[in-house]
């Protein structure tokens, strides 16, 4: 019997030296996002005072499929990259499938998710960019985390706006940001007019994303120094998670293997289209007929029940518009503990893909995710985040599909972060506590 491999990993030298920018070859590319004042569209010079400068460029780049990663940036990439490949052997047999399931293993980055990707290069032109102070919202935490951790890395004060009810319920990941010496503040806030207005209109209102987002962009705004950013749904978000997708596509082709199938659970888009847009690209020039599947929550269905059309990212409406998939900026998702797919819309690339029918949408019930989470662990070692059990409880649908029809698939999924600060979620589940959401639309 010929020996079985079961990780694939680079030589530091194969670390991605560019990111793949699927803007430029999108066979429609994104409308623009637009003043919400004039409904001119937006130019890069008008996000200036929000985001650092060439964050801005990169967000509206139609032109340049890659953007070299400065050496700085790829120098505190190979702290933890690159990630494994991994063939889910265990996953496989627990599952009876003939199917050949890959994960590519974002958890193993120091802050257990892929959002270190991005809040390394945004720091990074930050710092260039003569920049002392950046702010941004987080939910659960992780994103919050892993800026906390990049403003250090680039000598920079970071402010973090959680959201409430996740500030209360996830004590671990405010003690990580407070670790790499981050100022956590619980979110709706009276340290802004957001979020006095919010509070004087609900004084027990609970936070969200959208209040958080309001909150950290009010503050950049009106600080000097001070910048924003964001953890998922902009297009320079999801440029920079290209790395994961770049390295998986070298990693099966040492695995000698192609994927019919990619999956990642669905927040803004971040995590799925950093694996997903590599290997779309083959798709365009017509060298490849790849799925692209988005798993998002069945309480929180922007992809599979949302509208298309221009709206706010945030729910006091700061923003600009985006051209995106959405449920409505003052939609309030139910409390699900995948706290990071807890968001209104989708990012506009991914927004325009889905329109032109290049990818996929399925949504999960809770119940289903952490299901399928639990087989996971137990088949592979690794406890999964519980937005990624999303990514896994599709990936489990596709795989015993195969089984039906016996066909031999290659599934490729993301697992996008772990869940051991999440454990209190695995607790009310494995207690029986858990329950689904039903999806109630706003009334227009
Ligand atoms: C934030 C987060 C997500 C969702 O964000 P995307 O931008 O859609 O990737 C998914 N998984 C984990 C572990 C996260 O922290």
């Amino acid at each position: 019997m010929s020996e079985k491999k079961k990780r694939y990993m680079l030589s530091e030298d194969d670390i991605p030296r560019r990111w793949y920018n699927i803007q430029a070859e999108m066979p429609v590319k994104p409308m623009p996002p637009l003043n919400p004042a004039t409904k001119e569209p937006l130019k890069a010079e008008d996000l200036y005072p929000i985001f650092a400068e060439e964050l801005c460029r990169q967000e509206l780049n139609q032109k340049d499929a890659w953007i070299d990663i400065p050496e700085e940036v790829r120098e505190m990439y190979k702290y933890y990259r690159s990630t494994p490949l991994v063939r889910a052997y265990g996953l496989e047999k627990a599952l009876g499938t003939p199917a050949h399931i890959y994960f590519k293993n974002e958890s193993v980055s120091p802050m257990g998710s892929h959002k270190l990707n991005s809040a390394i290069p945004q720091a990074y032109y930050c710092r260039e960019e003569g920049v002392t102070n950046v702010t941004t919202e987080t939910g659960a935490g992780q994103w919050g985390a892993s800026l906390a951790y990049a403003a250090r890395l680039f000598g920079l004060e970071a402010a973090v706006y959680q959201v409430k009810i996740s500030y209360e319920q996830k004590p671990y990941r405010r003690s990580m940001m407070q670790t790499f010496g981050a100022q956590v503040t619980p979110s709706p806030s009276m340290s802004t007019r957001a979020g006095k207005d919010i509070l004087t209109a609900n004084p027990n209102h609970q936070g969200s994303l959208g209040t958080a987002i309001s909150e950290a962009v009010e503050l950049a705004r009106t600080t000097p120094g001070c910048k924003y950013t964001l953890g998922s749904v902009l297009s320079h978000v999801t440029l920079h998670q290209t790395v994961i997708g770049l390295e998986a596509e070298k990693q099966m082709a040492m695995a000698g293997e192609y994927p019919d199938v990619v999956i990642a659970c669905f927040g803004g888009g971040s995590n799925f289209g950093g694996i997903a847009f590599p290997f779309m690209r083959h798709n365009f020039t017509g060298e490849r007929h790849t799925r692209f599947v988005a798993a998002e929550p069945a309480s929180c269905p922007k992809l599979t029940r949302g509208e298309f059309r221009y709206d706010f990212g945030d729910e006091a409406g700061y923003t600009p518009l985006l051209p995106m998939f959405t449920l409505g900026h003052d939609f309030m998702p139910p409390n699900v503990h995948a706290g990071g797919l807890r968001y209104h819309g989708a990012g506009v690339i991914v927004s325009q893909l889905l329109k032109d029918g290049l990818m996929e949408a399925v949504d999960i019930e809770q119940i289903e995710s952490f299901d399928a989470g639990v087989l996971f662990a137990r088949a592979e070692g690794i406890i999964p985040a519980p937005e990624s059990c999303h990514a896994i409880a599709a990936t489990v649908r596709e795989a015993l599909e195969c089984k039906k029809t016996g066909e031999e698939k290659v599934i490729l999924f993301n697992l996008s972060g772990h869940g051991l600060i999440d454990m209190a979620s695995y607790d009310k589940y494995l207690a029986g506590d858990l329950v689904n959401y039903e999806y109630k639309p706003k009334k227009a």
